[in-house]
């Protein structure tokens, strides 16, 4: 049974997802599970970035709804090219700064808009720090939604507070991370907080003074997945939160799952009727997000060691025909024929990691993909770039215990890259995880343990629909409180 919100007026969520694939897809998701429990919501979000969601949001049964509004992004003002409205259309690294600049443009739009619509609650993205204070000038309670994982948010608390890197004297030395649950152990150059790279640790700050000033958390994560790290996060760490994951779930629908995002570079069938043909669990997916850009010299080195490894694999590859082909071994596309498939720009990733013979995922550990990837239980190779992807990969490898890493040593911001990673570890890793030995085994097995769990969670019920039914409760008496008091 869905929360009861129908008594009155619905209860009414608005949703305003950063402007990043990695951080509109699971909101709109989130968008669309609380609209299934009757709950009106509205995205709001900018003109060229409504397309997508619309897209998504039409094939949705749940889509009558859930309404979009849309406010202007200053781009040239804040100094971008015209029309780069998403973190995926910034042209150059020393951009993203200006980016992250330009979106406190978004402000007054949107105060316009709560005074408009009115919501009973906001749910924002973790970068949108100042709606913290916008919803407050109006009454109005704000929900943080980082997109990150219980584990990364303890994670980094532990680390800000207590700086366990400072216990050790050089890069490759290790430390546990202080009282975080699990003797997680880190080397400092995988930190953020201890390189100190300006912006990131100023980023890091502003959010933490938010979110502690904010009304709440929701969490893309399930109770089962993480339950230390979900008790230390509310009871020690003392935030208020709800896990309501994995969001991606909320696709059942052959074409919701089809449109989540970006329009597919390649066709159903293409890939479909490739895979069909493979073994089960005998394919490596390889695909590193919305963001990371890795350059030539690195995307070859992938390319050399996938080839050695002899596995077949589908690589997702952020370049199209007429960027030039200086990335690809000579010959390379011949050579593997039958055995890889290259997607160029977007893929149906949730629709691949669901197919039989997906047998491993070869990630940077955003978290989206990582909870995609226990949903669709399969085993991981990790390699971890930037933002919380390190922490990511240790729940994965040492918590989880269903992935290999590649071995990454340096956390790395958007306008560098760690190419320490060369095509025989690539090679080797590969065919570590598909192997068909008693470790391996052992990965696969506890793999689909955790997406039996994963479902099970989000069924009628489960701990994450339970969740979500108290977080609508919640929020639907706290309206009445606000409105008895007239406090908005
Ligand atoms: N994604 C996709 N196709 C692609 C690349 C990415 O569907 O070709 C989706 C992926 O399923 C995930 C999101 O984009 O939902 C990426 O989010 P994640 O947190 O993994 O990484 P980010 O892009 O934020 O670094």
């Amino acid at each position: 049974m869905g929360a009861e919100t129908t008594k009155h007026s619905p209860l009414h969520i608005m949703f305003f997802p950063f402007m990043g694939h990695g951080h509109m897809i699971p909101m709109v998701d989130m968008a669309k599970l609380f609209a299934s429990k009757g709950v009106k919501t509205t995205i709001l979000t900018t003109p060229l970035n409504a397309p997508f969601i619309l897209k998504t949001i039409e094939k949705s049964k749940t889509h009558s709804n859930i309404n979009i509004q849309t406010i202007k992004f200053p781009s040239v003002e804040a100094g971008l090219p015209d029309g780069c409205e998403n973190f995926d259309s910034i042209p150059s690294p020393e951009l993203v700064p200006i980016f992250f600049k330009g979106a406190e443009l978004l402000k007054e739009g949107f105060e316009q808009q709560l005074s408009l619509q009115n919501p009973d609650c906001v749910v924002s993205d973790m970068f949108f720090t100042w709606t913290t204070d916008s919803t407050a000038k109006f009454g109005i309670p704000r929900i943080v939604f980082y997109g990150f994982s219980f584990f990364s948010m303890c994670a980094y608390e532990c680390v800000t507070l207590y700086k366990p890197y400072e216990n050790v004297s050089s890069d490759s030395e290790s430390f546990v991370i202080t009282n975080l649950p699990g003797e997680i152990k880190m080397t400092r150059i995988q930190l953020v907080e201890y390189l100190n790279i300006g912006v990131w640790v100023e980023r890091l700050i502003k959010l933490r003074e938010s979110e502690e000033k904010s009304y709440g958390v929701v969490v893309n994560s399930f109770y089962e997945l993480e339950k230390d790290y979900a008790d230390y996060y509310r009871k020690v760490i003392g935030r208020r939160a709800w896990h309501i994951g994995p969001l991606s779930l909320c696709n059942n629908d052959k074409e919701e799952k089809k449109y989540r995002g970006k329009e597919a570079s390649i066709d159903e069938h293409e890939w479909q009727k490739w895979l069909d043909t493979k073994e089960a669990n005998s394919v490596v997916y390889v695909s590193f997000g919305s963001v990371v850009n890795f350059p030539d010299s690195h995307l070859r080195e992938i390319a050399l060691g996938l080839e050695a490894s002899g596995q077949q694999f589908i690589w997702v590859v952020k370049k199209s025909k007429k960027d030039g082909e200086e990335w690809l071994p000579e010959g390379f596309e011949k050579r593997i024929e039958g055995k890889g498939l290259i997607i160029r720009g977007w893929a149906p990733q949730v629709s691949i990691l669901e197919h039989e013979a997906i047998g491993a995922f070869m990630t940077h550990c955003g978290w989206n993909s990582t909870l995609e990837g226990v949903a669709a239980g399969v085993p991981f190779i990790t390699w971890p770039v930037s933002a919380e992807q390190f922490y990511n990969e240790k729940l994965v490898v040492d918590v989880l215990k269903t992935g290999v890493s590649v071995g990454v040593k340096r956390w790395c911001p958007f306008a560098e890259m760690d190419d320490s990673i060369k095509w025989d570890t690539v090679e080797k890793t590969v065919r570590k995880i598909l192997a068909k030995d008693e470790e391996a085994e052992e990965r696969r097995k506890k793999a689909k343990e955790w997406s039996k769990l994963a479902r099970k969670a989000v069924d009628e019920g489960g701990s994450s629909d339970l969740d979500l039914d108290a977080v609508i409760a919640e929020l639907d008496s706290l309206r009445r409180v606000i409105n008895i008091y007239s406090i908005k």
